[in-house]
C-alpha cells in the first residue's frame, strides 16, 4: 500500500475551531462524543437512528442536528463500522460541508478508501484524516485511547485539539491511510494471540490445568498478551462475554490486514491463517450479534474443550494410555 497523501490542495486553516460535530454514536461513539462537550462552543451529534442522538443530547449537553447540519461543522468526526458506511455518508454530506473543515474519520477502516475520500473532500476545499483508536469502550469511556493518525501535517495539527479531547496518545504513522494500516494490523495481532492463547489454554485444560491457575502464572510470565491479561479473564473464562467490539468487525479488520498484504505481496501465513479462522468464527452469527470473545466458542466446538474454569476438572485425555 502506497500510504503518501494524495491531496492536491494543501490545507490552510484560517481560523480556531468553534464548531465540532460527531457521526456514529455506538459503543465507541457515544463514549468519545461527551468529551467535546464544554471544550468548543458548539458541539452536534448526529446518528443514524436518531432517538441515540437525542439520548446524547439529553445526557451530556450536545445538540442532536441533521446530517446536513453535523456536516457544516469544523472539525466532523465519524465511528462506523466499515469505510463504506463512511463513504456513502461522505457522499451525502458533500453539498452541506464548509470549505475548511476537517474530516477526522475513526472508523476502523480500509486505507485505500482513506484517499479517496480525501480527493473527494479535497475537491470542495475540506480534509479527511484517518484517526482510528484502541483502547476499547472502556478507553472511549475514559477519553484515553489511542490514536493511530494518517493524514497531512497541517489538517492533524488543525483538528488535534479536539482529538485530544477523547485521547491518551496521538501518533501520526503518516500519509493518508496509514493509521487505518496500523489499526488493522494492530487488531489482527490481538487475534493470533487471542486464537493461541484459546489454544494454550485448552492444552492445559486437557491436562487438568484450571485456566484461572493458568493465567495467573502466564500473565507473570512471558506468555502474557492483552488476550491473556484482559480477554481471557473478563470475557472468556468467567464465561460473561460481554459484547462490546462485535466478532464481524474484528473479521473486518483482520480482513484489512490480509489485503494490505496482498497488495504488496508480504507473505504473513501467520496472519492469513488467523484472519481465516475468526472470518469462520464471525460466519457462525449474523453481522453485530456476538463479542469478539466468542471466537473462543467456535474454538471449542473444534477441541470439545470448554475454556472455563471448572471445581470438577476433566480427566486428561491420555490417562488410559499411561496405564496401558
Ligand atoms: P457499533 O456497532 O456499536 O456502532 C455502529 C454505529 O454506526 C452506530 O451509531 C450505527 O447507528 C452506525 N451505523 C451502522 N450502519 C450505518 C449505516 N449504514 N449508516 C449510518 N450509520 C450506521 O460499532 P462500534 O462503535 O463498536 O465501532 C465503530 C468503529 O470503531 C468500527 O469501525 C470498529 O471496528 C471500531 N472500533 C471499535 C471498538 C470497540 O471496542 N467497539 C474499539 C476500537 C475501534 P445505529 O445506532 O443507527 O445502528
Amino acid at each position: 500500500m502506497d500510504t503518501a497523501h494524495t491531496s492536491t490542495q494543501h490545507f490552510i486553516p484560517t481560523q480556531p475551531i468553534q464548531s465540532v460535530s460527531f457521526l456514529g454514536l455506538g459503543a465507541m461513539g457515544y463514549q468519545m462524543a461527551k468529551h467535546l462537550v464544554g471544550e468548543f462552543e458548539t458541539v452536534m451529534v448526529w446518528n443514524r437512528s436518531f432517538e441515540t442522538a437525542e439520548a446524547h443530547a439529553k445526557q451530556f449537553g450536545t445538540q442532536a442536528v441533521s446530517l446536513a447540519q453535523a456536516v457544516s461543522a469544523d472539525v466532523i468526526f465519524s465511528c462506523l463500522p466499515t469505510s463504506d458506511v463512511v463513504d456513502a455518508i461522505i457522499e451525502q454530506a458533500l453539498p452541506h460541508m464548509q470549505p475548511g473543515s476537517v474530516w477526522v474519520d475513526c472508523t476502523s477502516g480500509v486505507p485505500d478508501q482513506a484517499k479517496q475520500s480525501q480527493h473527494k473532500l479535497n475537491a470542495i476545499g475540506c480534509q479527511f484524516i484517518d484517526a482510528p483508536v484502541s483502547g476499547q469502550t472502556s478507553g472511549a469511556d475514559a477519553g484515553t485511547l489511542t490514536v493511530m493518525v494518517g493524514a497531512e501535517a497541517a489538517a492533524l495539527d488543525y483538528a488535534k485539539p479536539a482529538i485530544d479531547c477523547f485521547a491518551g496518545l496521538i501518533v501520526h504513522v503518516g500519509g493518508l491511510g496509514a493509521g487505518f494500516a496500523v489499526k488493522a494490523v494492530n487488531n489482527t495481532l490481538f487475534a493470533i494471540n487471542a486464537w493461541a492463547a484459546a489454544e494454550g489454554l485448552s492444552v492445559l485444560k486437557a491436562h487438568g490445568v484450571n485456566p484461572s491457575a493458568a493465567l495467573s502464572c502466564l500473565n507473570k510470565a512471558s506468555g502474557q498478551s492483552f488476550a491473556t491479561l484482559a480477554t481471557f479473564p473478563d470475557r472468556i473464562v468467567n464465561r460473561t462475554f460481554p459484547k462490546t467490539f462485535t466478532l464481524d468487525l474484528m473479521a473486518k479488520d483482520c480482513g484489512i490486514a490480509i489485503d494490505l498484504q496482498t497488495a504488496e505481496n508480504v507473505p504473513t501465513p501467520v496472519m492469513a491463517q488467523v484472519a481465516s479462522l475468526i472470518r469462520a468464527a464471525s460466519n457462525q452469527h449474523p453481522p453485530g450479534a456476538v463479542d469478539f470473545s466468542e471466537f473462543a466458542k467456535f474454538y471449542e466446538m473444534l477441541t470439545g474443550i470448554n475454556i472455563e474454569d471448572s471445581k470438577q476438572l476433566q480427566t486428561p485425555k491420555n490417562s488410559n494410555d499411561k496405564k496401558a
